[in-house]
């Protein structure tokens, strides 16, 4: 088992405490086989993460945890990087020359207005005309051909469902079955996110089990299962629901990545 998102210290929304070297020891005494380490670099100057990850700090770390924990634990040095269609030459600028293990490719703004802090995107919209443009944003991240994973794909619900009451798929039910297509034929991974388990109004990864199911029907065999761990005590957390939940939609294996080589492996 691999946990494919995980933020440390690195990522300006992670706790001091959050090391590598913490989340190696919970990962080995939880029997995992590997961790990916995916801090956020952001290419929008308005962003709080704007070119903030230290690359060269961020490898030293993961060489010097990478050494402590051989024979235990793989430790892939992965990424984090806001999708956003006004900045979409700059991820691959931004990759030359690094040696990544793997790219997720998550969507935290729409038209540069980010949809985590406070009600500023979703004020003065109704919940269609704040949903859609998400949804086709996440599209042109899937079809951007730039990252090996889609990360959270529906997250933007944790944070209409305070705004608007409550949330539901079905209206955009078209908008995910292209990104669901575009997934299969681009060959980006899918995510499967547990932090949907740390909010008390979802209880379930992003995506949630029917778009799972979707996916599956449109052809979609593998995914990989990420927590999206912003401190240690959140890794684990929703994981083997997530998998039972991955399990029973029809998903057969689980995927991870060295230096962007994509492994299989089933999830029985
Ligand atoms: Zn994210
Ligand atoms: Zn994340």
């Amino acid at each position: 088992m691999y946990d494919m998102h995980i933020h440390t210290r690195h990522s300006p929304d992670a706790p001091a405490d959050a090391t590598m070297e913490a989340y190696a020891e919970r990962a080995v005494s939880l029997g995992y086989d590997g961790i990916g380490f995916t801090d956020h670099q952001e290419f929008d100057p308005a962003d709080e993460g704007f070119a903030r990850l230290d690359y060269d700090g961020y490898s030293r770390e993961i060489d010097d945890v990478r050494k402590k924990f051989k024979g235990r634990l793989s430790i892939l040095k992965g990424v984090e990087i806001s999708y956003q269609s006004e900045f979409s030459d700059e991820p691959k600028k931004y990759l030359r020359g690094k040696d990544f293990d793997f790219v997720i490719g998550a969507v935290h703004f729409v038209n540069r207005c980010p949809f985590h802090h406070g009600d500023r995107y979703f004020r003065g919209k109704t919940p269609e005309e704040a949903v859609r443009p998400y949804f086709a944003e996440v599209l042109r991240a899937a079809e951007s051909g730039l990252f090996d994973v889609l990360g959270h794909l529906d997250h933007l619900k944790r944070y209409s469902i305070p705004i608007y009451g409550s949330y539901s798929a079905e209206p955009y039910c078209e908008d995910i079955e292209r990104i669901l297509r575009a997934v299969i034929q681009t060959g980006i991974t899918l995510e499967i996110n547990t932090s949907g388990f740390r909010q008390q109004s979802l209880l379930e990864p992003y995506p949630s089990s029917d778009i799972l199911k979707k996916f599956v029907r449109l052809g979609g065999k593998a995914t990989t299962f990420a927590s999206d761990s912003h401190g240690v005590p959140h890794f684990h957390q929703g994981m083997e629901q997530s998998i039972k939940i991955a399990r029973a939609a029809g998903i057969q294996s689980a995927v991870h990545f060295t230096s962007r080589l994509r492994h299989d492996t089933p999830i029985g």
